[in-house]
């Protein structure tokens, strides 16, 4: 489970995250929407300190989001995050790319964790790929990579920001069939998208956001079907 409350963060004199709060239960899926700047990277970001928040808590599966090294190396063990760009390491095999941080940093044997990363390749429909560099793969299949190699560290929780938004359109749905299969399996995920498709699947809250804040929140009929505010009336139309 996440939990965030009253967090602020600015950049400099940019004040990006305004009195955020945002609680998500084991098991729930929530998608993050919003026009672009609005702060929704920041945001997730901030869950596992990729960025620091100067304001508020996260507490993250009962730990807390602080800067304590011990914390913040537990909260990353808990939390697998998958990026627009894949990030994957391209003098790795997809297979290494997979096994390097089970064995780094979780000491799992090589073989174990080659049986595992095996494993994950074939849930997200890539069991072939194993010894091909992400460089001769398709965007996305490196983007099914990307999620087998955060799934083979055994996340709690799966942060997603824009994992389609740089695909060529044709590959989009691998990707989220991907998600939507992690969803069902009961995976707690915290996804920016702009996927109306996959918010309605398989969200059980949309959150929108628009200048550092949450503005409306609700089931996805409720956000996409009876927007309360202009700003949300306005993002829809550009969106939808
Ligand atoms: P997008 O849909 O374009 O990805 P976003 O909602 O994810 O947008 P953020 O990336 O969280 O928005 O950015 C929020 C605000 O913070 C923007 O005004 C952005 O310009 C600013 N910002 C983001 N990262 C930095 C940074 N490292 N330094 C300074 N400002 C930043
Ligand atoms: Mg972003």
């Amino acid at each position: 489970a996440v939990s965030i409350q009253k967090v602020n963060k600015w950049y400099g004199n940019l004040h990006v995250l305004r009195d955020v709060d945002l609680d998500v239960a084991a098991g729930e899926r929530v998608v993050v929407c919003g026009p672009s700047g609005s702060g929704k990277s920041t945001l997730i970001r901030c869950i596992n300190n990729l960025e620091e928040h100067q304001q508020g808590t996260i507490v993250v599966d009962g730990i807390q989001v602080d800067h304590n090294i011990a914390h913040l190396d537990a909260v990353r063990r808990e939390v697998g995050m998958v990026f627009q760009s894949f990030n994957l390491f391209p003098h790795l095999t997809v297979l290494e790319n997979c096994t390097l941080a089970p064995m780094l940093v979780r000491g799992v044997a090589r073989a174990d964790a080659e049986a595992q990363a095996r494993a994950y390749l074939e849930r997200v429909r890539i069991p072939d790929q194993a010894n091909k560099f992400p460089g001769q793969l398709s965007g996305g299949q490196q983007q099914r990579v990307a999620i087998a190699r955060a799934l083979c560290m055994k996340p709690k929780i799966m942060l997603f920001d824009e994992p389609t938004s740089a695909l060529d359109p044709e590959m989009v749905k691998e990707v989220l069939d991907t998600m939507v299969s992690l969803a069902r399996d009961g995976m707690t995920m915290i996804c920016v998208t702009h996927e109306m498709g996959f918010a309605r699947e398989v969200a059980d809250r949309v959150v929108f956001m628009d200048h550092g804040q949450i503005v409306e929140s609700g089931s996805p009929q409720a956000v996409f079907g009876q927007p309360k505010t202009d700003r949300l009336k306005l993002f829809l139309g550009q969106v939808l």
